[in-house]
């Protein structure tokens, strides 16, 4: 049994913008020693959020909709008093959403659907860099 953390860096435009972030971790997974076992991704950040998503077109409106339905942009937040920056909704729906995924892996390949994608959510009201934490426990 062992442990490798691993980062990769994604830049963001904000908005609800979703990133399809499949890719960079499955290269973070060919590189790591460990083989089979399960990756923890993080991350860092109080406005934004980690999950998986079938990415097409449809989706990628449908997503940010109902994240305005649940928590909308544009109504009072008490967050707003406390440092004025207005983005309540970005923290509520990071909290919701939450900021990990545990994927499993098995011979260095994710196991995930074949319309199933990991994607990035950044919910904050501008472009953002994004450290994503691997850590990766296995074999
Ligand atoms: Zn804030």
């Amino acid at each position: 049994m062992g442990v490798e953390t691993k980062y990769f860096e994604v830049k963001t435009k904000g908005n609800t913008d979703i990133l399809d972030i499949t890719k960079k971790v499955g290269k973070t997974l060919r590189e790591a020693k460990i083989k089979n076992g399960i990756a923890c991704l993080f991350v860092s950040g109080s406005t934004a959020g980690i999950t998986t998503i079938e990415y097409e077109p449809g989706l990628l409106k449908d997503l940010p909709q109902a994240f305005e339905r649940i928590a909308p942009q544009n109504i009072e937040y008490a967050h707003h008093q406390t440092w004025g920056d207005y983005n309540g909704h970005a923290h509520v729906r990071s909290a919701l959403l939450k900021t990990s995924l545990v994927v499993p892996f098995v011979d260095s390949e994710l196991i995930l659907g074949t319309w199933q994608q990991i994607v990035l959510v950044d919910f904050d009201t501008g472009s953002r860099n994004r450290k994503v934490l691997v850590q990766i426990i296995g074999d």
